[in-house]
């Protein structure tokens, strides 16, 4: 597993450092819109807490902080009214995963229909 490096954007985005179009915050968890958005609706959620990948949020996180990620993901797909027509979560991890940003982001992908799972 990576070390975490405090100098990744999301890092940056939590220290206020630079801004983000935020949708959600609680103690545990911020989310905002992603700045390249590939669909009507895409959102990143992040834990608050220094995890590298959704590996290292699963063996690391309190059962504080894992109910507090799902709970807001429940709250932020409601209100953007995603539930009833579907959406994606990907959470991109490592070089084969494509993970771009080495803080654990969860993209919320809705408003359209996503296509293909996987590209090829
Ligand atoms: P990943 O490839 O899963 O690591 O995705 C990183 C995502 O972060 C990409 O979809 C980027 O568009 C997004 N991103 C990078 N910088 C920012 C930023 N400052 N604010 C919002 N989203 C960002």
């Amino acid at each position: 597993m990576p070390e975490y490096d405090d100098n990744n954007i999301f890092a940056k985005i939590l220290r206020g450092e630079i801004p983000c179009d935020k949708v959600y915050e609680d103690d545990h968890v911020l989310a905002f819109k992603d700045i390249s958005p590939q669909a009507p609706v895409h959102i990143l959620v992040i834990p608050k807490g220094k995890y590298v990948s959704i590996v290292d949020f699963g063996a690391k996180a309190s059962p504080e902080e894992l109910k507090a990620f799902f709970s807001a993901v429940e709250t932020i797909v409601s209100e953007q009214n995603i539930v009833s027509e579907g959406f994606r979560s990907i959470a991109n991890t490592g070089l084969n995963g494509g993970q771009e940003v080495p803080h654990f982001h969860l993209h919320l992908l809705g408003g359209k229909k996503i296509g293909p799972m996987v590209s090829k």
